[in-house]
Formats: structure tokens, sequence, C-alpha cells
């Protein structure tokens, strides 16, 4: 089948679901004629993901751009573009080993003389990727490089919120892929949901974790299985020791890199009173000089919509109008430029707990800062609130490293460094609780997207007549030794 324009197919009278449907079945049609694609074909389909994205880079730039208002080349190709080429290149090299048997020894109750017992990685079939607005490319390429990897096809619904970038990887999709291998649904929430509304194979949604709650229940009259990468407040505790010009350095570059709408952005900071001030200077040193003139700065992006604008300036003035010390960091009179939908990175110094920047996740430059005593108070803090996705922690202490590896759960967690573990292809990424279930990057999204078949060969015995009547005592010992 053809890829197909959904608007036309609406115009003509059917409805969203049958016309989504019509995709998966067409995809499950042609995976189930095809049969297990061989390592061959699957590296075939990772290289015109690799060439797809390599050959239309400048373009894809310029359509985040577009969408943004303001997002430098440079975050275009690091964060999106080469990430995710990263991503296709690991699973290619790798996918040959990845799709070997796993040997399991054979034994039941005796050894079986002959017997084969293995785990088999068989492809799931046809899997749908619901991806966010914030890197729209990486969290579009990064799922499907393992999906591929492990043989199956994939149907994706990019963001309605980055409508250029989603027009121009449908388009370039269907000029590097039959529509039954991989294929792009544009549209709205209303297509969001008649696509988590499909019986696929698995579902992978990132996103915000309330949607995900929607899109789990969709999943869930049909069985499907899902993936859910997830948001929340990643909170950052500087410890004992730690040198907070290094802290400054690696928590401001993801607070102003996509101008801290990242789901591993920090979201609150824990430091001691006696380091709030350095923390404060350093902070404003290091806006003034990576970014001056910063409303205007080109390295320094516009907020996604007036939505998130609005809503990252509702926290503000809750804060503000709790009397909470606000503190902008950058070197423009104004705190933010409602046309250009750009806010300078900012501190909430000791914010009320129970205020909008403390209950609600801040994807944006704001930076809750609290202060405290005594380690077990931040820990505490940490347990009583949804877990997070990310966790991080500054300083040399081993015993406070200690305390809060034993003592929290988190989907990562990295020491003296800020979402570095997303970084590595070969763990696995993802959240727990309200932050996500399952993972993927690399092996473990391998076999996320996998079947993990256990399967045995008969050898010189039968395993199964042991159970065969007449029943015996002698069997019965047999068994209890
Ligand atoms: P978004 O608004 O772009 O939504 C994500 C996707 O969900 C879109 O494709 C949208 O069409 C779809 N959607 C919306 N409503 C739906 C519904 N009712 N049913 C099914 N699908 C629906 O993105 P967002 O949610 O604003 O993304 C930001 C959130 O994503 C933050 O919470 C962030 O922390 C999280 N996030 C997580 C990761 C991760 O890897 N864990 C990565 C990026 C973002």
């Amino acid at each position: 089948m053809q890829q197909q324009n959904i608007t036309s197919l609406v115009d003509s009278g059917m409805d969203l679901h049958q016309v989504v449907k019509k995709q998966v079945d067409n995809q499950r049609h042609s995976f189930l004629q095809e049969g297990r694609p061989s390592a061959a074909v699957r590296i075939d389909r990772l290289d015109r993901a690799i060439r797809l994205l390599k050959e239309n880079s400048d373009a894809i730039c310029q359509a985040l751009s577009e969408d943004y208002g303001t997002r430098h080349r440079f975050q275009s190709m690091a964060a999106d573009v080469l990430v995710s080429i990263e991503a296709l290149k690991h699973s290619k090299k790798n996918v040959k080993k990845w799709m070997k048997k796993e040997r399991r020894g054979a034994k039941f109750p005796l050894n079986l003389f002959g017997a084969k017992a293995y785990i088999d990685y068989v492809p799931l079939g046809v899997v749908g990727i619901i991806a966010p607005w914030n890197f729209p490319i990486q969290l579009m390429f990064s799922p499907l490089a393992n999906v591929l990897a492990a043989g199956n096809r994939a149907l994706i619904k990019p963001s309605e919120l980055t409508p250029v970038t989603s027009r121009l990887t449908a388009d370039l999709f269907r000029k590097y892929f039959e529509a039954d291998e991989v294929s792009v649904v544009t549209g709205g929430v209303d297509v969001a949901v008649a696509f988590s509304e499909q019986n696929f194979d698995h579902l992978v949604y990132t996103g915000a974790p309330g949607v995900g709650s929607y899109v789990m229940q969709a999943a869930a009259k049909n069985l499907v299985p899902v993936t859910l990468e997830l948001g929340g407040k990643c909170p950052v505790i500087v410890g004992s020791g730690a040198c907070i010009k290094d802290v400054v350095e690696r928590v401001m570059t993801f607070k102003t890199l996509n101008v801290g709408q990242i789901c591993l952005a920090p979201d609150t900071l824990f430091i001691r009173e006696q380091d709030l001030e350095e923390f404060s200077i350093q902070a404003k040193k290091y806006v003034h000089d990576c970014f001056p003139n910063i409303i205007d700065n080109e390295d320094y992006s516009s907020i996604i919509n007036d939505r998130h604008f609005s809503r990252l300036m509702s926290y503000l003035q809750d804060c503000e109008s709790r009397g909470t010390a606000i503190v902008p960091l950058g070197d423009s009179e104004d705190v933010a430029d409602q046309a250009k939908r750009k806010i300078q990175p900012v501190l909430l110094v000791n914010p009320d707990d129970a205020s909008l920047a403390m209950t609600e996740e801040i994807f944006g430059p704001l930076l809750p800062v609290k202060t405290y005593t005594c380690l077990t108070e931040v820990i505490n803090f940490i347990n009583e609130r949804e877990r997070p996705l990310g966790l991080y922690y500054f300083g040399n202490d081993r015993s406070e490293i200690s305390s809060i590896k034993d003592r929290t759960t988190s989907g990562g967690m990295v020491i003296n460094d800020i979402a570095a573990h997303a970084l590595q292809d070969n763990m696995p990424l993802g959240g727990v609780g309200h932050s996500g279930m399952g993972s993927y990057h690399g092996y473990d999204g391998f076999r996320q997207f996998s079947h993990a078949r256990g399967t045995y060969e008969q050898g010189l015995f039968s395993a199964s007549t042991i159970f065969k009547a007449p029943y015996k005592d002698s069997t019965l010992k047999l068994l209890e030794k």
C-alpha cells in the first residue's frame, strides 16, 4: 500500500480509527508474509534510516527552527540528528550478535541427554511509536533503531506541536521506506487517540505521565504491551565536597539546552545554605558568558508554543504571589518576551512546597533551589513524591552516595554530571513508577521489542513422558532428588 495522506482519507468519509487500522493491517500482512527478517534485511533498513538523516539533515534542522521559532542548528544536529545516527549505527553494528540464540541448560529433573534449550529472540510484529515535540527526531529514531533491529515494522505518530518537522519526516519516510515497513501518521490529539487504540504488537509512548495513563488504558483494551517513557521532576543534590563551578556548568547546560525542555533536565536543586550564594553568583556568570543579549541570542531557544509559555509564566507568578525570591540569571531587564516566547533562566529560591513550581514538572528554564541541612531531609523529600526519571548527585562523599543509592529509586542515576547515562547506548534508558515503564537503547531495546521465545529441542529422552500413567512412587522419588 502506498503511504497515504490521512487528511484526504478522513475527508473521503473514513473514520480515523479505520484509517490508522488500515495501515497497521497493511504492515502486519507484510510482516507475516515476510517471516523473520535476516540480519541483512534489518541492516538495510537501519542503513536507510541513517541515509534519511544524513542526506536531509539541513532540511530537518530548518524544520525544527521553524517549529520552535528559535532553535539553533547546532542543537538540532547534536541532540536530534547525530544522537539518532549514533543509535542506528549501534544497532547496525550489534544486530547480528543480538539475534543469536541464548543457550540455556536442558535439565528436568535429570540432564536430558542431547536436548537443547535456548531463548530465541523473535520479532513482535508491528510496533507503534508515539513521539513528543521536545526532541522530535531523537525520540522517533532512537526507539526505531531498536524496533528495526528486532525485525519489526513501525508506524510512527509524531507530535502535532512540531507540525513542520512531522510533515517533513512523513515525506522522508515515504521516500526511503515502503509504507508497510515504516510509515508516519500525522495529526493532532484525535489521531493520537485513534493511534493508541490499535492492536499493535507493542506500543512505545514518550510524553507526559498523565497522557501515558490514557495510552496505557487504550492499549490495555487490546492487551497491547507498552513501553512508557514519561517525565517528572528530576532532583539534583549538591553534596559534600562538590565543586560549585562544575555543578553550575553541568546543571545550567541542561537548563539552557532546548531551554530546559528536556525530560532529564534538572528540575529541583538541593544545596546546603552555605553554598547557595556561590551557586547563584556562578550561575549568573555562566548565563552572561554563554548567552549575551539573551532574549535575542540565537543559541537560546524559544519555548515551543504559547500554551507552554503561559504555563511557565504561571509558575513564576505563583511563586511571586507566595513571596518566593526570584533570581533572573540573564542580562535582559525583562524576565520574558512573549512575542519571541523566550524566558531567561531563573532561580526560584526556597519556593513553597505547595507552589506550582514544586508540584508540577518544570520542563523549562526555571530552577527551584531548596536549601537543606541534612541529607536525610532531601532523601525523605524525594521519597514522599513520585519516582523521578533521573536523579543527580554532585560531590565525593561515598557515604552520601551510598545513602542515595540505597534509599531512593529513580529511572537512572548520575554522579557528578547531568543526563550522561542517556548517551550510553550500552545501558537501558527508562523510568520507574510515574516516570515510566520498560526501557530501550542498545541491547536492552532490542530485547524490549523482541519476544524471548523459550525453545526446546528434544534429545534422546522425552521430558514430558515423566508424567505418563501409570503413576509410580519410584518416578516421584526420581523427581524429588
Ligand atoms: P506532546 O504534547 O508532544 O505529546 C506526546 C505525544 O502524545 C504526541 O504525539 C501527542 O499527539 C500524543 N498524545 C497527546 N494526547 C494523547 C492521547 N490522549 N492519547 C494518545 N496520545 C496522545 O508531548 P508532551 O507530553 O508535552 O511531552 C513532554 C513530556 O514528555 C514531559 O513530561 C517530558 O518529561 C516527557 N518526556 C519524556 C521522555 C523520556 O524519554 N522519558 C523524553 C521526552 C519527553
